[in-house]
């Protein structure tokens, strides 16, 4: 698929036209790329059966691996949920505007297709103010996941972006680069217990603080053999073309004999490498640096044209657990 012809709207904080032309692509059912605090997403009228249709089919989305909604503040909430329970109003807002989504009960007014069957919606309330602008202008709660074709990284740049869906969507919006790199927390509310079915940069931690010891705090499963309660998570995903490992310590004389002069790319924190002419070094000055600047470091080393990415496993801890949750889908469980 790549018929579309694909808008570049690269002014869009300055040009009232581009925004009036954005906003009216949602409104006659058309797909946007558009930039969030998280990842970039490809977004459709949450309300139009077929818009959302065209984003799976953009993407090459399984059908059962439902959307997240994006709306512009609490008071709309009950548009596209049900039945908020009084955690979840406490989360929004702590968390919201940003990069923290929540599984409700669906409103009807939410197609089936957009949750894939399900009877529950996850709503999301972005932070950056190009989605905002968005989502005011268009009047429209906003279906968008990440604007990757199936099991590729998320762009995080307007280049990652337009290489992902120029030909597939009607517009794309640049907003530069995407401030926390890694998609939002996804958490649902089963039995009024809080359960993280998706690590992001609103944290486990911080999560906990909100709630105190009234409720517990579940972490999904993770590993081939868990039953994932959010679908989406049983698919290959952020996988450059080069295959991926982890390593949690840098071993040359592994690298060597495993690898032989293969080209290799790098991505860490703190290892301490030898020179070596067939390697490209990535490395990170923080956490944040790496959860921000990972997926492009992916999609830039395959440009570089490396055989083997090596990266560094960090501690599961704060936004180190989401950088560990993607690196785990990007590299199969594959260690060095
Ligand atoms: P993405 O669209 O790439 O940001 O991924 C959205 C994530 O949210 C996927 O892992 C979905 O499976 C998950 N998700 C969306 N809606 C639901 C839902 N109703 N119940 C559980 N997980 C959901
Ligand atoms: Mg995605």
């Amino acid at each position: 698929m790549r018929n579309k012809h694909t808008l570049l709207l690269r002014n869009i904080l300055n040009d009232p036209c581009e925004l009036e032309c954005a906003a009216l692509i949602l409104k006659n059912g058309g797909l946007v790329v558009f930039p969030t605090e998280t990842v970039y997403g490809l977004g459709a009228n949450a309300f139009d059966e077929d818009a959302a249709a065209s984003i799976f089919k953009a993407k090459g989305r399984p059908g059962d691996n439902p959307l997240i909604v994006h709306i512009l503040s609490i008071k709309d909430l009950s548009t596209v949920a049900k039945n908020i329970p009084s955690s979840a109003l406490q989360l929004f807002e702590t968390f919201s505007p940003g990069p923290f989504t929540i599984v409700l009960a669906k409103n009807k007014a939410v197609p089936a297709i957009v949750t894939a069957g399900l009877d529950t919606v996850a709503v999301r309330i972005p932070s950056h103010p190009i989605a905002r602008l968005l989502l005011e202008k268009s009047g429209l709660p906003i279906a968008a996941p990440s604007a990757n074709r199936s099991g590729r990284p998320s762009p995080t740049t307007f280049d990652m972006a337009v290489m992902e869906m120029k030909g597939r969507v009607d517009a794309i919006i640049d907003g530069g680069s995407c401030e926390v790199g890694l998609e939002s927390t996804v958490v649902s509310i089963p039995d009024e217990q809080i359960k993280i079915l998706r690590p992001g940069a609103v944290t486990e931690e911080m999560i906990r603080v909100v709630l105190g010891s009234k409720n517990p705090l579940i972490q999904e499963a993770s590993g081939s053999h868990a039953k994932p309660s959010s679908p989406g998570m049983k698919y290959a995903h952020y996988q450059p073309k080069a295959p991926v490992y982890l390593a949690e310590h840098w071993k040359n004389v592994k690298v060597n004999k495993l690898f032989g002069d293969r080209k290799i790319g790098v991505i860490h924190l703190s290892f301490d490498i030898p020179p070596s002419e067939n390697r490209e070094q990535i490395s990170f000055s923080s956490l944040a640096d790496y959860a921000k600047n990972l997926y492009k470091t992916l999609v830039d080393l395959d440009q570089m044209g490396v055989e083997i990415i090596i990266a560094q496993a960090v501690e599961e801890k704060g936004i180190g657990r989401a950088i560990m949750n993607r690196l785990e889908k990007a590299s199969g469980g594959k260690t060095v």
